[in-house]
């Protein structure tokens, strides 16, 4: 064997696993197509149950050092605020961070076990019996015990396994941007601000910078800072004394689930296994559960454990996905309808239930991932 397990990708997915792996003394490699990390900000928040878990892996003080706490999700209309829903129901308050400075803490921390991500790295196949995996990488060969697909939506892993990856795309697509903004808003919350032009979300980012994303967009092309300007003070009922643009993008909402994760010594984790909308802040954090979940599996496995226990993986996460996907599913429906009845109910009835105590409470449990089962902690 040239190494343990071979995980494609290092993105966050990629990477809790290699250091899940690293930290139960498991050999591993950590190889990645792209010439070096990821420098957008891509998914901001992480919940409750994601902070559980790094804090049994001793990660989740890094992480929070350099992030921002989200004590929950605002509805307004213009300047009046309708309910909130709270994200500080469990042991942690939701906390945002741009995924790049996730991603950037989570290699130093592998790098202190002594595992470097090897960029440059494609996998583009993989051939399996029953004694190993052998992948073939950047035109080498890596044999391994375990061989685990990190490598995001559109993964190579799942196409050489011949998974199917079930769903639909939503006819929409998101527009985002992140803005440094001056205004007179609370950076304690997020804000969802209703309005018959469709839904403005804006997120909290570390050193005075908001995401916005704008959902039910009527046009096409690319978004611009004029777009941004304009749905920002029509939405929002605010306008900023000073608003600098940096980052924009625009992508199509895919609600896609693997019909499987695993076939025999290969499995599949994070994006490569479930997408959805980024509507929820789930994607991540769903991901970087599965990571936790299934290094402690392998770690177990190899160390002379109960093969069943790789077994457990799919059963325990793709119900898990599953449920994100359909919740998901609806919030995004609704938050980019369009018709006159689903836009009264969006913004005059869904604000009226959620600001009833008991709703906002599970919505607060669903977001912070609190109502599903605690990816088994297995030593
Ligand atoms: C524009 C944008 C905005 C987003 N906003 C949000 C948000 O607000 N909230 C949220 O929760 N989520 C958001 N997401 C989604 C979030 O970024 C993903 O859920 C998260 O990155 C998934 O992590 P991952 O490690 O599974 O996959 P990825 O982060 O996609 O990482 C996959 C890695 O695999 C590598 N790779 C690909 N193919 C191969 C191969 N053949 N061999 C080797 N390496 C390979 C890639 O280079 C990449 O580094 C957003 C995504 C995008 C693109």
């Amino acid at each position: 064997m040239d190494t343990e397990v071979l995980i494609a990708g290092a993105g966050p997915v990629g990477l809790v696993l290699a250091y899940e792996l690293a930290r139960r003394e498991i050999r591993c490699r950590v190889v990645d197509r792209a010439a070096g990390p990821a420098e957008n900000s891509r998914a901001l928040v992480v919940h409750c149950r994601t902070q559980e878990l790094m804090e049994a892996a001793g990660l989740r003080d890094r992480i929070a050092a350099r992030a921002i706490p989200v004590h929950g999700m605002r509805f307004s209309r213009g300047r009046i605020d309708l309910a909130c829903i709270p994200f500080d129901l469990g042991p942690y308050t939701a906390i945002s961070l741009p995924q790049q400075e996730t991603e950037a803490t989570l290699r130093s921390a592998l790098a202190e076990k002594g595992v470097q991500v090897e960029w440059g790295a494609e996998l583009t196949s993989i051939s399996q019996d029953a004694d190993g995996a052998t992948a073939s990488v950047g035109g080498q060969s890596i044999i391994a015990a375990y061989v685990v697909g990190c490598d995001g939506a559109h993964s190579a892993t799942r196409h050489v396994l011949g998974i199917p990856f079930e769903g639909d795309a939503l006819p929409e697509t998101v527009w985002m941007a992140d803005a440094a903004l001056e205004w007179d808003i609370d950076p304690d919350y997020a804000r969802q601000f209703l309005h018959p032009d469709g839904a403005l979300s804006v997120i909290p980012m570390p050193g005075g910078r908001w995401r916005l994303a704008a959902m039910a967009l009527p046009i096409a092309g690319d978004p611009s800072r004029e777009f941004f300007e304009a749905a920002l003070s029509r939405r929002s009922g605010r306008a900023p004394a000073r608003m600098t643009i940096g980052w924009m993008s625009a992508f199509r909402v895919n609600c896609r689930l693997a019909a499987s994760y695993r076939k025999d010594r290969v499995f599949l984790a994070g994006d490569a296994a479930h997408i959805h909308s980024p509507i929820g802040g789930q994607g991540m954090n769903v991901g970087m559960q599965d990571a936790f979940s299934l290094g402690a599996r392998l770690a177990a496995a190899l160390q002379g454990g109960d093969a069943g226990v790789l077994a457990g993986y799919e059963m325990e996460r793709r119900p898990a996905a599953a449920a994100v996907i359909r919740g998901n599913a609806r919030i995004t429906r609704l938050a980019m309808a369009k018709g006159r009845v689903p836009r009264f109910l969006r913004d005059h009835l869904m604000p009226r239930f959620l600001s009833l105590p008991p709703v906002s409470r599970r919505a607060g449990l669903a977001a912070s991932g609190l109502l599903l089962p605690r990816p088994a902690a297995i030593a």
